[in-house]
């Protein structure tokens, strides 16, 4: 009996591969940036993997802007170089990086992956999270989404933040808590605010529900973001949950704002 049933499982799986393979020739896959047919895994031609700027040291030890200067040989052998900006104004989370610039190149893919309903990218996204994110999440015990508010997630449909949390757990088999923290005030789209603006807009805007608290309490969380801007969400998020009892919290995205 279970012979006959392995027999069918092993026929049908050769099917759905040989029909995969089949419809991957009829409906090639087109690159999200150039539109090119594409064999490649990341969903990406050559021509538009090439140009994506992926952020490596030296960079800020705690908000993971990439130095544009070369460090001095003394300086290069501390691992933690910090930012004029960090130095003024310490963020609430330890350390946060990012896998890519968000520039012209990585837009086109951020946003399609936003907005464009291609969330296929969250397993090529993940994978490379989890090699700019090694650092941090070598000790972490928690993914946490930043949420969207209710009536976006109603619009839009999916949270992103929320499928990159799931496929990076998936990966690297730390647990993924959604729920968590919520987002209760319907902030306006940060795209055109300041600094100082963000920064207001998303005073006070979460929380961590009284039966969530003990999810949290003393763990050392990641949270999961598509694009780091100013940093005013991830700060944000990070006092609540660190309010809430949690032991330590990083930050990481798909993409950050480079300000030369
Ligand atoms: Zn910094």
């Amino acid at each position: 009996m279970i012979n006959q049933y392995f027999h069918i499982y092993r026929h049908t799986k050769s099917f759905l591969s040989r029909q995969g393979y089949f419809l991957d020739h009829i409906l090639p896959h087109r690159c999200i940036v150039t539109g090119e047919i594409t064999q490649s895994k990341t969903g990406l031609s050559p021509k538009a993997w090439g140009e994506l700027n992926f952020i490596s040291e030296p960079m800020c030890y705690i908000c993971g802007t990439p130095f544009s200067y070369q460090l001095s040989e003394d300086d290069a052998k501390s691992e933690e170089q910090v930012c004029l900006s960090c130095t003024e104004y310490p963020p609430s989370f330890k350390r946060a990086r990012a896998v890519l610039r968000y520039d012209d190149a990585s837009k086109p893919i951020v946003l399609g992956f936003k907005h464009g309903d291609k969330t296929f990218m969250a397993v090529n996204f993940a994978e490379m999270m989890k090699q700019a994110g090694y650092q941090i999440l070598e000790d972490a015990e928690l993914l946490i989404p930043v949420p969207l508010h209710w009536t976006r997630l109603l619009r839009r449909r999916f949270n992103q933040s929320m499928l990159l949390s799931k496929r990076l757990s998936f990966v690297t088999g730390i647990q993924c808590h959604s729920g968590v923290l919520k987002r209760i005030k319907a902030t306006p789209v940060q795209g055109y605010l300041d600094t100082k603006a963000r920064k207001k807009n998303v005073s006070r805007a979460f929380r961590v529900g009284p039966d969530s608290a003990n999810i949290i309490k003393d763990k050392k969380i990641v949270l999961v973001d598509d694009v780091f801007t100013s940093g005013s969400t991830a700060n944000e998020c990070a006092r609540t949950l660190l309010e809430a009892g949690a032991k330590q919290v990083d930050v990481l995205c798909v993409a950050k704002v480079v300000r030369d």
